[in-house]
Parts: structure tokens; sequence; C-alpha cells
């Protein structure tokens, strides 16, 4: 099947010829070296492209100019002045002084180590010169230390400007980066307009290279500030891009063709009779969802979203046996063996009394029975299998795979996930994740990708009570927890998270096992995620059995355990967390039908969004209220912990700031795609110019495997 617009994308030399200039290595810039090269790697800056999109965070207004009678000290000046006497120091401490002065009052310029012989050629004796910098009043006497700008009187004007000041990195200076940066948007092209023109005269915005240029060229601060207009439309620009790479992707997904999945309904039937509970409301909406996709003639790829203890997986069990009964396989996969473990606890009992088979296949299960659970998967002997998801990329072979699903829980792989659909016979796709994604980042992870939303949990449930404390209050806690324990009570205690260092996170923990073993002796265990994967299964196993009862435990118990009899989490150093993955670590002990209760231990000093975020955990357990609030406080980036997540990350857009013109991008691209799939009207070759900027064509790639 042809499908033209990705065709475009898909070849590197197919760059538009009039992007050539922005695509130039950074060296090919005039006085730019390999070794500044080399650091501008560090600002994210690789292509000519790179270093226009650097935009200045600050800038220095250098315009003020007065007679050094009325200069005011603390100001930057940039002033016309004679010099008169040079003064060398007599001791290496001292500084070397040059006396300069203008009709008005004299000054004194002066310099820290630095060489002589450059001062003299710079401030040459009885010539008037323009220097720029900061002023300052010493012993009554005007002083500027170190100018930032030295030239010849008549150039004055060429420093009398306001200068950007741009984010560095060391090795690099302003004046340098400024210089190159210049060269760079001199380089750049005209580009033709790609947004839509009612939008661009609705916004009062200007064109993408004036844009620019004002942005390089700050007049006011407020010039710089992320809703100026300039701001805005470059923003626009790259989340147009974005959505417009997905959009392609989800266009291309939906051609695919898939099979209809249709059973008779009868293992459905039965299942609902043996269950001990009825499907709440959300479930039964779920699954017609479900159910109609698979119905449907094209290729599945559904988002299930849902907080822990929902009942997810009862619905996807409900959903694979629709391929079932349609004489075809289904696969369900977890990220973690333990997680894999769980799920087929859960099913296999069902599939027993429903008269269908089920195995686990896992990194411990043995070659020989390995070898078996193969040949019969490949007889089609085995209806449902499941496993983890590094299993399901070796050479696993099913009859005919009709149905998989993906339990992601909170981990994301977008561009994995996708690379699964091959091993089954046009497999439709659930997946299946507990972080509630905020609709503004779903639409910059997935697009325009289906999702259903499971918002409401079984009834019962109690809800867990949760307070936030000083770590100060500690002994509290501890007497408190010795109290539950004594009544039979199993508890987490979550060690800090230090983002940066694996190390120092397991230093913690262990200190803290320590601690706490001096209270409760054999009681305690310790988990984390340096331990092999044997050995944390049997602490694991010890605390559900109830052999110890306090966990002590990093992050690794986010994944999924299921351990009900668990009722109490301590989080030390809650300030730490992402709200996202706190509410992720509070879902652990909501599992059963008994209250519980979550302490959120906090270090001083605590910064004002940081105790807004903790009220916020205290006052609800709606992890899609939580997720959105975490998004406007600490913007897209942060939420869940970059690295992890998978989001993408912006260079000019900034969704805390932004998520309207992210709405407006998605309904664009959409309408566009609809109109212009092969990008051949005006706008569409312009679209072409601006994915390429955004070097989206690497997306698209990703998405095609
Ligand atoms: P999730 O995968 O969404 O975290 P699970 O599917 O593991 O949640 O369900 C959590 C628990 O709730 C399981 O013990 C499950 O049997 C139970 N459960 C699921 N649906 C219902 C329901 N409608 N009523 C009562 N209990 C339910
Ligand atoms: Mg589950």
């Amino acid at each position: 099947m042809r499908i033209s617009t990705t065709i475009f994308l898909k070849k590197k030399q197919m760059r538009p010829e009039i992007l050539y200039p922005l695509f130039g290595s950074l060296t090919s810039i005039g006085g730019l070296g390999e070794k500044s090269a080399k650091l501008l790697q560090n600002l994210d800056c690789r292509l000519i492209k790179d270093l226009i999109f650097h935009l200045p965070s600050n800038m220095v207004d250098r315009r003020y100019s007065p007679k050094l009678a009325d200069a005011i000290p603390g100001r930057v000046a940039t002033l016309k002045v004679k010099v008169i006497e040079h003064i060398a120091p007599q001791k290496k401490s001292q500084p070397y002084k040059v006396i300069a002065a203008d009709e008005t009052e004299q000054i004194i310029i002066s310099f820290f180590k630095a060489y002589p012989s450059t001062i003299q050629k710079n401030l040459p004796l009885n010539q008037w010169v323009a220097i720029s910098g900061k002023l300052e009043k010493f012993n009554n006497s005007l002083q500027m230390s170190h100018p930032d700008y030295i030239v010849p009187a008549a150039q004055i004007d060429s420093i009398r400007t306001i200068e950007p000041v741009y984010p560095l990195t060391a090795g690099i200076s302003n004046k340098m980066l400024r210089k190159w940066i210049l060269q760079a948007l001199a380089r750049t092209p005209q580009l033709p307009e790609w947004i839509d023109e009612n939008l661009l005269k609705e916004k009062k915005w200007l064109s993408f290279n004036q844009s620019l240029l004002n942005l390089h060229h700050p007049q006011y601060l407020a010039d710089l500030d992320i809703n100026s207009p300039e701001r805005q439309r470059l923003a626009y620009d790259e989340l147009l891009a974005n959505q417009l790479t997905l959009a392609i992707a989800r266009q291309k997904i939906k051609k695919q063709a898939g099979r209809s999945l249709k059973g008779n309904g009868l293992l459905r039937k039965k299942l609902m009779e043996i269950l001990p509970f009825k499907l709440t409301e959300a479930q039964e909406k779920v699954l017609r969802e479900i159910f109609a996709d698979q119905a449907s003639p094209y290729r599945m790829l559904r988002l299930l979203q849902g907080d822990v203890g929902c009942g997810k997986t009862i619905v996807a069990f409900f959903s694979m046996l629709n391929a079932i009964e349609c004489g075809a396989q289904a696969a369900i996969m977890a990220p973690t063996e333990i997680l894999a473990k769980q799920h087929q606890e859960t099913i296999a009992p069902l599939c027993e009394e429903l008269g269908i088979t089920c195995a686990l296949l896992t990194g411990k299960t043995k070659p020989k029975q390995r070898k078996e659970i193969l040949a019969e998967l490949e007889e089609g002997k085995i209806n449902i299998l499941i496993g983890t998801h590094a299993l399901f990329q070796e050479n696993v072979i099913f009859k005919d795979l009709a149905y998989a699903v993906i339990d992601e829980q909170h981990r994301f792989g977008v561009h994995q996930r996708l690379n699964f659909s091959n091993k089954g016979n046009k497999a439709d796709i659930l997946v299946m994740t507990a972080t509630p994604i905020p609709r503004t980042l779903l639409l910059t992870a997935y697009g325009d990708m289906e999702y259903s939303k499971i918002d409401q949990v079984p009834e019962g449930r109690k809800p867990v009570s949760t307070l936030v404390m000083p770590i100060d209050k500690i002994h509290d806690v501890v007497s408190a927890l010795s109290r539950k324990l004594q009544q039979g009570a199993r508890a987490y205690w979550v060690c800090p998270l230090v983002e940066e260092s694996e190390k120092i996170d397991l230093a913690a923990a262990e200190e803290r096992y320590e601690s706490l073993k001096k209270y409760f002796g054999d009681q305690v265990g310790l988990v984390h995620g340096k331990m092999k994967e044997a050995e944390k299964d049997a602490v694991m196993e010890k605390f559900k059995k109830g052999e110890i009862s306090l966990l002590v435990a990093t992050t690794v118990i986010e994944v999924g355990v299921n351990v009900p009899e668990a009722t109490l989490m301590i989080i030390e150093h809650a300030e730490r967390f992402g709200l996202a993955q706190l509410h992720q670590l509070r879902g652990r002990i909501k599992r059963g039908f008994q209250a519980s209760t979550c302490i959120l231990l906090y270090s001083h000093p605590l910064s004002e969004t940081s105790r807004a975020r903790l009220n916020i955990m205290k006052e609800t357990e709606d992890g899609f209220r939580i997720a959105e609030e975490d998004l406007d406080l600490r913007g897209g980036g942060e939420l869940l912990g970059t690295k992890q997540s998978g989001f993408n990350t912006f260079k000019l857009a900034d969704l805390s700031v932004h998520k309207g013109l992210l709405l407006t991008a998605s309904q664009d691209a959409k309408l566009f795609i609809a109109q212009d799939p092969d990008f051949t009207s005006p706008r569409g070759k312009a679209l072409k110019n601006l994915l390429y900027l955004f070097e989206r064509d690497e997306a698209v790639k990703t998405y095609n495997q």
C-alpha cells in the first residue's frame, strides 16, 4: 500500500532545498571552531537552525549614555571618554587602573589580572573611546571595572544598543554566542507562511522570520515574555509540527487493514455470571468502546486509562474473550515479571472456569516448559498468553494472534509498543496505563489516538486519608507505626528520590532500613532497584505473606505490587516526588476495602509550589485532577520525570502556558491532513518546511517501524 504522505518524510535527502542553509554545521559559521561547536551541544545546538531557536532569556539595555557628572552608579552605561592616564599596579593583587574623563567628570576604569599591553592597545593615551559596562562608585569616585565593550569613540552606536542575554554554557560567552546567532539569522531564508491566514490575522502574529528577528532583538523585557506574540507564534510552529506528525502517523495506522472481531458473546456472558461482582458503569462504557473498535474492519489502537484499582484487568480480559470467541488468540503483557504473574493469578482461575487455556511466559519459565508453551502457542492450543514486554520481542510465534493488550502501568514506550504490532495477524491493540495523563499531554504524545477512561472505582472502596507532616515529627510517626504494626497492619516506607543518582537513593534507603530495624527488628524488609530480580521477589513474597510487616523501599514498589493487606504508607521527602508519582505510590495502599493512611513527610524549607503540590495530594484522590494540577504547577517537562515519560519536550513551547495553542494546533493539523494529505497545496509545501525544520521527519520514521 502506498502512503504518499509519509514518503517525503522518510528520505533525508528530500529535505527541501530552501532549508539547506539552516542544516549547515555550526563550524561553517565564521569564528566558530570545533571546540566551541562541541560546547554548544550543551545548549542543544548542533546545527545552524538550533542557534536561531536559542532565544535570549534576558537583555541588557546599553542605551543609557549620560555625561559622567549625571551618571547614576549601579546602572549599565555606554560612555564616551578620553583616556588621561594609565596607572600600573604596584602589587599583583592590585588592579591596573586607567583614568578617563569627559567634559564633566572623571572615571576610573579598572582591570584585575589583565595584560597591560592589551589595555594600552585598547585604551590609548589621549584618545577618545567608547566603553560600556556597569557603573560603580568607590570612595566617592565613579568607576567601571572590566568594561564589557571598549571601541573607538566613532563606533559608539555599535554598542549603544539593547543586548540580548542568552542562556550560556561554560566556555561560551554571551558576546561570542550573540555574534554567531546573528550570523545564523542572516543565513535564515525567508520561509513561506505555513500558518493559516485567518489564524495569523486573529492572533496578530508576524511572519516566522520577523518573529525570530524580533525575539533576538528585544526592545523591552516584555518582548522576551513567554506570552509575547512572537514567542507564541514560534511555540505554535513547534506544536503544529508535533501535531502534524502525529496526525500523519494516526492516518497511517487507520489506513492499515485490520480484522473485524465480533464474537458470539458466549464466553463473555459466562464470565459475567461467574464474576463475584458487577462491572461498574465506567467499565461497561469502556467495554462498549473497545468492542466497537474490535468489530470495525480497521486496525484498533486504543489507550485505556484508569487509576490503579479501577479494574482495568477485568476489562482487558473481557475484550480478550471476544478475540477467543472468534477462534483467535490474545495476549497480555506487563512491564515486569511481578505484574505478569499478578495478571496470571487473576486470569488463570477464570480461564479454567471458562474452559479455555492460558499460559504464563516469563524470564523465569524453565527451558523445557518454555519449549512446550511455544509449541502449544504455535499450534493454537493456548488461547491467552501472559508475559512481559521483553518476552514478546523474542521469537514467540502465535498461530493467530488477533488481539494484544499492553499493560504499561506508568511506563511509556510510544514507539516500542508499535513495534509489537508486527507480531500479530493485523492484531488489534489496547494499551493500558494507570497514569492519569492530562488531556494536554495525551495530545502531544499520542495525538488523536482513541482513548477510553475508567473514571470510577468499584463501590465500597475506602478513601485513603493523607497527612502532610514535617520530618521533625518522625518520632511520632514511628510510634504510630509501631502501634499499627502491633495490631497486625502492614506498611510501606518509601525513601527519598534523588533523581541524579540511584546510589544516593540506595544509601538513604539502607540507612532508613537500619534505623527502623532498631525499632522493629526482623519485621522490617528492604527492596530497592539495584537488587536482583529474584532477591526482590523473595522480599516481596515475604511481605505479601506477612512474614515481614514493614517494607522499606525505593520507588521500585511503584510498579504495581499488589498487597491488599498493606494499609499504611510513609513517604519521606515527599516534596521531591512528582505528583503523578506520589499518586502512583499511594495507589499501592488503595487495593483493599480497609481504610488506609498515607503520610507525606517533607523537609524544610518548603517552597510555595511544593506546599501547594502536597496539599493537592491531601485534597483529592482523583488522578486526573492531580495530573492536571501538576502540569499547571510545573509544566509538562517535569511531570512524571521527563526522562522516563517519553513525552515530547519542547524547545519553544511550554505546555503550562501554551495549552490553548496546543489545542488549536491539534485541530489545525487534523483539518489540514484531511484536506491535503499529500501536502501539495501551497500551504502544504510550506508545512513540509515546518516539519523538517523541527525534525519531525525522524519521529514519523519511528512510527513507521
Ligand atoms: P487495575 O488493573 O485497574 O489497577 P485491577 O483490575 O487489578 O485494577 O482491579 C483491582 C481489584 O478490583 C481486583 O481485585 C478486581 O478483581 C476488583 N474489581 C474489578 N472490577 C470490579 C468491580 N466492578 N467491582 C468490584 N471489584 C472489582
Ligand atoms: Mg492491574
